[in-house]
């Protein structure tokens, strides 16, 4: 298995410590992701998260790594820096979680440089609510109108702001993970029929809390746009593999997403 949405130094992880979940987990590689913001001086975590640290571990575990780089779009020479790190052996754009707009100038040139580089982009989705007033790249739509600018830049979506859009009423809820009842015409579900570069990353809470809301619709998601979506964790726990183990999904669908999508997406 791939897991695409991995950190280092993150909840009390070292390099040893991610490695050994991963072996645990029967996960052959991972995407390391950095997570970096030039105002991130009032994120807590985002400093431990540097391109650095994801350099250093794939270093000491070149075949159990492949690495992530989340330049932010503001930092001076942004698209030089890119293309060094890329140079380097990074071999994807993210995590991208920034307070710009996702269709913002700056923003979408490092997208575009991204795909020219085959070099997938992962986008963390926060919308402003009145419970966690913290928002980041905007919401659905902010990320489809990225998508239409760069068509040949693959944009993973991730995050609370993509996920509530499984359901079609998601404009109307106030809280971070919203529950119950799914209703039809979730913008999730057009964003990804329509726009063949854009994919789903099944990490984290977000994730999780929307597939559990109702079970008819999370296998029609997933058999659906079964090439589309992603195995991931943002974590070091197993409760997203005991899930879909629990979905009986057919094996081929089970081996897309847990494996052969991220494979096709970044060879390494
Ligand atoms: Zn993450």
């Amino acid at each position: 298995m791939i897991d695409i949405h991995q950190h280092v130094n993150w909840q009390g992880k070292n390099d040893k410590g991610l490695i050994a979940y991963l072996d645990d987990a029967g996960v052959r590689k991972c995407w390391l992701l950095s997570w970096e913001s030039v105002d991130g001086s009032r994120e807590q975590h985002y400093q431990h998260l540097s391109i650095q640290d994801v350099y250093r571990t794939y270093k000491k575990y070149p075949k159990r790594i492949i690495p992530f780089c989340g330049v932010d779009p503001r930092r001076e020479n942004a698209e030089k820096i890119l293309m060094d790190l890329h140079k380097k052996g990074f071999k994807g754009y993210g995590e991208l979680k920034f307070r710009i707009l996702a269709d913002n100038p700056d923003f979408i040139r490092m997208l575009r440089l991204a795909g020219k580089l085959r070099m997938p982009a992962l986008l963390h989705l926060d919308v402003d609510i009145p419970s966690t007033p913290q928002w980041y790249l905007g919401d659905i739509i902010h990320l489809e109108r990225a998508a239409r600018l760069c068509p040949k830049t693959i944009i993973i979506g991730h995050g609370p702001g993509w996920w509530r859009e499984i359901s079609g009423n998601a404009q109307k809820v106030d809280v971070i993970y919203p529950k119950g009842r799914i209703v039809k015409g979730g913008r999730l579900w057009s964003v990804l029929e329509r726009n063949p570069n854009v994919y789903a990353d099944l990490s984290a809470q977000s994730a999780i809390n929307a597939l559990s809301r109702d079970i008819r619709y999370t296998k029609r998601l997933l058999n659906t746009f079964r090439k589309k979506i992603l195995y991931g964790t943002d974590s070091y726990d197993t409760s997203l593999l005991n899930f879909l183990q629990n979905l009986k999904l057919d094996s081929g669908v089970f081996k897309d997403i847990t494996e052969r999508n991220a494979q096709r997406l970044v060879r390494g």
